[in-house]
């Protein structure tokens, strides 16, 4: 049977919330055997999210886990507590493993697919036969058009040789959020592993893989034989509202 794709994705209220969770899930319903989880940076669901959800024709999970407020951030500058979307994935994780544990041990892939980038459907149909982790390049992140595994090809097969990175280049790891995913094997093997709630600025995503990936574990790199990414850390301007002010309150009330 196909693998499934775990998509775990935090998200917040801001103004275009609606619009980030609904092109995201029309990339998403094109693409067989996916869960997408949810998870809300709030202390209740919104019916909104939840009518995105239940109209986009994909399984899913509906969570809330609210950002507790940031600890010694003046203390300690260097140390980002509480990174964006930490609690949420974690709260993910945490649903992630009572999913597998319901559906006896069938094979299945996790990606950390934040709301407001822009996937191309080759990228899930890559990921789904991940066999440990795999890596791919990210367009715009790290302060370059793309970062990503710089791969050669080896007697055995391709293997990662080094990094195209320009931004903290010391990480044993250094990816984006949305340049891996991993098989749920490791998720259930290991149950411990949740992302560090304290990490150094941009460390995140490296302090997780070292904590996930098992000693001896090569990275799988995908994509790398194509002359393009897959995956734009794109973000979404907010939109200008400048002017609602100046009108009386809508005799009905627009959700947008
Ligand atoms: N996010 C969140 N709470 C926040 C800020 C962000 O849950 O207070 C979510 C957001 O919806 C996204 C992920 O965390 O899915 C990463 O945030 P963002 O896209 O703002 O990060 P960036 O693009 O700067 O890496
Ligand atoms: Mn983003």
């Amino acid at each position: 049977a196909l693998p499934t794709i775990y998509l775990v994705t935090p998200t917040y209220a801001r103004s275009s919330q609606h619009v980030d969770l609904t092109r995201f899930c029309y990339t998403i319903r094109q693409v067989p055997k996916v869960h997408w989880i949810v998870v809300e940076d709030a202390e209740v669901h919104s019916p909104e999210v939840r009518r995105i959800l239940n109209d986009c024709e994909v399984a899913f999970s509906h969570l809330v886990a609210l950002t507790p407020p940031r600890e010694n951030a003046q203390i300690c500058r260097k140390v980002d507590s509480q990174p964006r979307g930490v609690k949420q994935r974690n709260t993910g994780l945490v649903e992630l493993r009572r999913l597998l544990s319901l559906n006896g041990g069938r094979d299945g892939v996790v990606y950390f697919a934040d709301d407001d980038n822009t996937y191309s459907l080759e990228i899930f149909e890559r990921m789904r036969h991940i066999k440990a982790v795999g890596v791919w390049r990210v367009a715009f992140v790290g302060g370059l058009s793309y970062e990503g595994p710089v791969v050669d090809m080896g007697p055995n097969g391709p293997r990662i040789s080094g990094w195209h990175v320009a931004w903290a280049t010391d990480r044993k790891y250094p990816v984006d959020m949305a340049a891996f995913a991993l098989n749920t094997r490791l998720i259930t093997a290991q149950p411990d592993v949740y992302f560090p709630t304290h990490a150094l600025d941009g460390h995140l995503e490296t302090d997780f893989l070292s904590a996930v990936v098992p000693e001896g574990v090569e990275l799988e790199p995908l994509g790398f034989e194509l002359d393009r990414v897959l995956v734009w850390h794109t973000r979404t301007e907010l939109p200008n509202l400048r002017q609602e002010g100046k009108l009386p309150p809508d005799r009905r009330p627009i959700i947008i």
